[in-house]
């Protein structure tokens, strides 16, 4: 378990099943202690015996097995609440509290934004806790979610909402997915430096077995190549090199196509 403070909440990492990560947001001045998307609940068990804390809620990014899981028995354990995306709550089990994006929500005292992240799957949204982002499979270390359910304009719209976010908001996304996403984005983006840094700091990262997540929206911006069509000499270099127009949109699905 791995654990990163915030002003008004820690953030626990645990991994679990191959590559996956369950966060635990910790509450510092309330009982709150929430999970979100809890691919396996013994290891969110584990983690509440050792924080020595009840669960009090469950947050699902999206409804995908690997992210809900856990939800059943955690609900029959703990009688927690759980929380999903209104559009989704048929496919999200247990769900107890319907959230729609930009809708105000609240934990408590705890000021939560949901964000329309639809693509991945169309009923996708991602939580945003002051500077933390919970955002599932939209966007990972440089990579994104592949595109089941959404259209490459609504997944499109969905990063460039991400990437408004403050530079230094930490994203907590749901898959250590970074290193071949990193070999990806060097075939695609041979000369930018800051990925060049990037692939440097993170290899070292996993060498040593430590998650390169969370990464912050600067880092993804600069370096995630699904994010770069957000940069106007990156679209006309791609897009000249692959023959193809160079709006962002363009460049965006002819990477995601790319990509596989
Ligand atoms: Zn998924
Ligand atoms: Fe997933």
């Amino acid at each position: 378990m791995w654990s990163y403070q915030h002003s008004n909440f820690q953030v626990h990492q645990l991994p679990a099943l191959n590559d996956n990560y369950i966060y635990l947001l910790e509450a510092k001045a309330s009982h709150i202690l929430a999970v979100i998307d809890p691919a396996d609940a013994s290891i969110v068990n584990q983690a509440c015996q050792q924080l020595n804390k009840p669960l009090t809620h469950i947050l699902n990014t999206h409804h995908h097995w690997d992210h809900t899981d856990g939800n059943k028995a955690l609900k029959q354990r703990w009688d927690c609440i759980v929380v999903g995306a209104a559009h989704d709550a048929e496919r999200i089990p247990c769900i107890d509290v319907k959230v729609s994006p930009e809708q105000p929500f609240q934990l408590d005292h705890l000021a939560v934004d949901i964000l329309d992240v639809g693509g991945h799957t169309l009923g996708h949204i991602a939580y945003v806790f002051d500077d933390a982002l919970f955002c599932g499979d939209a966007l990972f270390g440089a990579g994104c979610g592949r595109i089941f359910e959404g259209t490459f304009e609504q997944t499109w719209q969905s990063l460039q909402r991400l990437a408004q976010l403050d530079d230094d908001t930490k994203v907590y996304c749901a898959h250590e997915y970074t290193l071949p996403n990193l070999r990806f984005a060097r075939a695609v983006d041979a000369n930018n430096e800051a990925l060049k840094e990037r692939i440097h700091r993170d290899t070292q990262t996993r060498m040593q077995q430590k998650p390169t997540i969370p990464s912050t929206i600067a880092i993804e911006k600069s370096t995630n190549p699904f994010l770069r069509p957000l940069n106007t000499d990156f679209c006309m270099q791609y897009a000249q090199k692959h023959a193809i127009d160079n709006t962002p949109l363009t460049v965006f699905r002819h990477l995601r196509q790319a990509k596989g």
